[in-house]
């Protein structure tokens, strides 16, 4: 198996201004091919080698889970993205769960923006839907990803500091207040309904 690095759904250019061109640039064209790069440099001849991705992220360790992961998370993370849309909220059945499990749909982002700001070092903040259908929040440190456990994941923000960087240098609390205008609704509930 070869892996190939998913186009974006998106231009360069689409998350403007929240996302610059420069950083996707940089995300998509040199932080997510790379992990694409080195997985394939990895696989030939070991066993994980006809594997699927999630295959191999459920099975593997150390440098294969680590580049599989990221891989799997980056691409997730893209699609849970969208140009700005004023009053970007989603609707019925997700939203009806998010305000039962959170209250409402503002305690709700605040303990996410809480969840992701919190994460120490390099990670990603995630929203997934629990075995038995309620909602929760979680924290993944480095590759981690909700993929190697029993929940679904509708939701993600990427808090290694190359997702935020060039736009907003070390303020990664004003990355994840701004990330809220670009959250693709449409796709969290996608995962919702699966
Ligand atoms: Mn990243």
């Amino acid at each position: 198996m070869s892996v190939i690095l998913p186009a974006l759904p998106y231009e360069l250019d689409a998350l403007e201004p929240v996302i610059s061109r420069e950083t996707l640039e940089y995300h998509h064209g040199k932080h997510h091919q790379a992990y694409v790069t080195n997985l394939n440099a990895l696989l030939p001849g070991t066993v994980f080698e006809h594997d699927s991705l999630e295959d191999i992220i459920k099975k593997s360790s150390g440098g294969f889970f680590n580049n599989a992961a990221q891989i799997w998370n980056h691409t997730f993370y893209f699609q849970c993205l969208r140009a700005v849309k004023a009053d970007n909220k989603p609707d019925g059945a997700l939203f009806s769960a998010i305000e039962r499990d959170f209250g409402s749909f503002e305690a709700f982002q605040e303990q996410f923006s809480k969840t992701a700001i919190g994460t120490f070092g390099s990670g990603w903040g995630w929203l997934v839907k629990t075995p038995s259908g309620q909602l929760a929040l979680r924290s993944t440190g480095n590759a981690g990803t909700p993929l190697t456990t029993e929940d679904q994941a509708l939701l993600t923000c990427d808090v290694w500091e190359h997702a935020y960087y060039i736009d907003y240098r070390n303020a990664r609390a004003v990355y994840v207040q701004r990330f809220w205008e670009i959250v693709n609704w449409d796709f969290v509930n996608d995962n919702f309904n699966k």
